[in-house]
């Protein structure tokens, strides 16, 4: 039997694979390091039902295969963990960029993350940092 890409990842977080898991897989594998929001996705499968994409998303989050950004507008994003994901305690040393032009978030380096004062009492869970400019891409075309 061939093994896909998908079937890798999915077997390594020990994930059952089932057709609608790889198919948002693939979706994430083949945008890199660009967000996808759950209706992002139902544009590209637009056979699939909402509930079974919303669960998958939410599985592959705490699998920690994807992890999430909400935007200003409270839309959660979902992108793909890579190696910049520490392992024990999964922490993302990066941000992401909001587009102004093709307004699509992506993944992006930081050179390092702040680091709030807790001595008050706070507890910080998560630390997001969204970047408002322009992609690569979209640079690129204006620039020429
Ligand atoms: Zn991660
Ligand atoms: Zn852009
Ligand atoms: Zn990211």
């Amino acid at each position: 039997m061939r093994v896909n890409k998908e079937q890798v990842v999915l077997s390594k977080a020990n994930i059952a694979s089932t057709p609608n898991r790889v198919l948002v897989l693939r979706l994430f594998l083949t945008h890199n390091n660009t967000t996808l929001s759950l209706g992002d996705i139902l544009n590209f499968l637009c056979f699939a039902e909402k509930s079974t994409i919303f669960r998958t998303l939410q599985l592959f989050e705490a699998k920690e295969i994807l992890h999430s950004v909400v935007s200003v507008d409270g839309i959660k994003n979902y992108a793909l963990c890579t190696q910049d994901c520490i392992v024990d305690n999964h922490t993302h040393l990066h941000g992401h960029l909001k587009c102004k032009e093709c307004s699509l978030m992506f993944c992006t380096p930081m050179v390092s993350l702040p680091v709030f004062e807790t001595r008050l009492g706070v507890k910080i869970d998560k630390v997001q940092i969204i970047a408002n400019g322009t992609c690569k891409d979209c640079n690129q075309v204006a620039y020429q």
